[in-house]
């Protein structure tokens, strides 16, 4: 009896054992990690380490016209396809399909035909490689990679040591949850003139790339803090605005996300892959996860981890939303009234700008609902 006892509580040991150990390897990405580790013990270098297929998991898709019968319809399909964008008056959706998601389409009586011509637009993984000496994605010679961005920014805080501040305000998921081995810190370039100190500032708040593969967002953001810095005594309206205001530029919110776009990937979430859905359909719509009215946009987030607006397990459950969180908290003072549509107070002081592309549409807060 004492034996069967003892085996007993062995083999309970050992399943603990084994489900605290599922859950760890749930919650941290080791094989990156151990995959590069194991390239350095082995002498590997960084460039010839690269096998341009080797997540070439999106071989087959296609770009799709996909016809639709009512709302409700086009609901469904925001949840299971990658839409680009909707010809209402046609009942039509362009969208990007998977083989997979091609066999869902016919099971459930979506009509669809492909596009050849944006198809044979994709990028292919296999050839879409940044060089070695390049600065910028392979195919868009005028958008610069996230090192290139980050070095620039560098520079222009050396440059500029009286109208720039650099700011680490958070690590990406990569740098979190993959020991520091791959991943970014998010950065702030925060340009003033510092010398006037003495006066209450207006404050501007600019995020780029949130979804990474919009790409003019990181661009437009980057160029934008360049101009005002070469033309800092040289425009007046220019100089104005940096010596009565702090521009805030921050030009990849989602530095992960984009290290996937370098590699031909149309990546618009982060990439937390703990939440039970499969590369390159992983991550967080980083854009859906803020903590304020989480969940209150009706049908705009998803609860379905594979869906492109995947709202995360919780508000603000992402480090890239936390950290953005953060810094606007400690930019600007909470002056919001009881009710939200409350107006603002007089002596509001402070705007703060999401870019994304390509939809030309402007969207005013709160955008949980239209009224
Ligand atoms: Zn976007």
């Amino acid at each position: 009896m004492r034996a069967l006892v003892r085996v007993v509580s062995w083999v309970a040991g050992l399943c603990l054992l084994g489900v605290l150990l599922f859950f760890a390897l749930q919650q941290y990405n080791f094989v990156e990690p151990a995959r590069e580790l194991l390239l350095d013990a082995a002498g590997v270098s960084p460039s010839s380490r690269v096998d341009p297929c080797l997540q070439n998991d999106s071989a087959g898709d296609i770009v799709a016209s996909i016809d639709y019968t009512d709302a409700h319809a086009l609901n469904i399909l925001f949840d299971q396809v990658d839409i680009w964008h909707v010809e209402a008056e046609q009942q039509t959706a362009v969208a990007l399909v998977s083989p997979a998601q091609q066999q869902w389409l016919t099971q459930e009586g979506f009509p669809f035909s492909q596009n050849t011509e944006l198809t044979d637009a994709l990028p292919d993984p296999c050839t879409f490689q940044v060089q070695a000496d390049s600065r910028s994605i392979p195919g868009y010679a005028c958008y610069r990679t996230v090192e290139a961005t980050h070095a620039d920014m560098a520079t222009l805080a050396e440059q500029y040591p009286d109208l720039t501040q650099l700011n680490d305000i958070g690590n990406s998921w990569y740098k979190i949850r993959s020991f520091g081995l791959a991943g970014s810190d998010i950065q702030a370039l925060v340009l003033t003139n510092n010398q006037t100190t003495d006066i209450e500032k207006g404050e501007l708040v600019v995020i780029g790339a949130q979804h990474p593969r919009e790409l003019a967002t990181t661009e437009i953001a980057t160029l934008f803090a360049e101009m005002l810095l070469s033309q800092y005594g040289v425009d007046p309206d220019l100089t104005w605005l940096l010596d009565y205001n702090r521009i805030h530029i921050i030009p990849l919110a989602n530095p992960d996300g984009r290290t996937w776009v370098e590699k031909g990937h149309l990546w618009r979430k982060n990439t937390n892959s703990t939440n039970g859905c499969d590369f390159p359909r992983h991550g967080v719509d980083l854009n859906r996860n803020g903590s304020f009215l989480w969940n209150h946009c009706n049908g705009c987030s998803s609860s379905d981890v594979c869906s492109n607006f995947y709202r995360g397990d919780e508000p603000a459950s992402e480090p890239e939303t936390r950290a953005i969180e953060a810094y606007l908290r400690d930019v600007f003072a909470d002056q919001r009234g009881e009710g939200y549509n409350d107006p603002a107070p007089e002596d509001t002081n402070g705007v703060f700008i999401s870019l994304h592309s390509y939809g030309r549409l402007l969207f005013y807060p709160w955008e949980h609902s239209s009224v």
